[in-house]
């Protein structure tokens, strides 16, 4: 990020100031998904989940998606940088022990999956490589085969709030219903913006006969705040 030289390069992708300097998502969180709650609620439920009842039961996102944030991304998503794993996987790790995610009650944890004509021109999955991270150090196991996109849908960056609903309304499919059925799954994502993608999803799981969706994301946007 700030192109100083490290002597551990191989070791670690930024430097501590450079890490020091990505903001965390911080609690209280509500209940239900992973933006923080701006405001007390009693039922400790975000406005936009008031509103929405969304089709998922938990959510936490790691980091808030800021300037550093939003070009480390890119760099793993777009020039294939997938030496950033290292990086992410120290902000992943530290967000999940402090705020005791609880990973151990998801029997598995599936990726968002891209369209295969991304995939293909990307060359890798870059929440698949998220879960990988989640078996390594936690040994939830994860299955990339669960989720299938149905149709290309315009890259969601692309788009605002409103159109990000609907461009997903039914873009996923499952496979292998048998492995969710009555099963805790944890969906998994690089960003949480409006939650559109979480909805669709969750919700073709839960259709699936899952028993619990949770999502995990290492970012999440101000956007996801309206
Ligand atoms: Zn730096
Ligand atoms: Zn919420």
């Amino acid at each position: 990020m700030c192109r100083a030289f490290l002597n551990d390069g191989r070791q670690k992708q930024l430097c501590d100031t450079c890490r020091a300097s990505i903001p965390f998502n911080v609690p209280p969180f509500c209940q239900l998904c992973p933006r923080r709650l701006e405001v007390f609620t009693p039922d400790g439920i975000c406005r936009v989940c008031a509103a929405r009842s969304p089709s998922y039961d938990a959510g936490w996102s790691a980091c808030l998606y800021d300037e550093s944030m939003r070009r480390l991304l890119h760099a793993f998503k777009y020039s294939g940088k997938t030496r950033l794993r290292r990086a992410f996987e120290g902000l992943l790790n530290a967000f999940i022990d402090t705020m005791h995610v609880p990973l151990s009650r998801f029997d598995l944890s599936t990726p968002v999956p891209l369209h295969p004509a991304r995939l293909r021109e990307r060359g890798f999955n870059q929440s698949e490589i998220l879960c990988a991270i989640l078996r390594e150090r936690y040994g939830l196991g994860f299955r990339s085969d669960i989720l299938t996109r149905t149709r290309s849908t315009q890259p969601q960056a692309a788009l605002g709030a409103k159109e990000r609903w609907t461009n997903l309304e039914g873009a996923f499919r499952i496979n292998h219903s048998n492995a969710v059925a009555d099963k805790s799954v944890l969906i998994v994502d690089d960003l949480f913006t409006t939650g559109a993608t979480a909805e669709a999803a969750s919700r073709a799981l839960k259709e699936a006969g899952a028993a619990y969706a949770g999502i995990l994301t290492l970012a999440i946007t101000n956007h996801a705040h309206p």
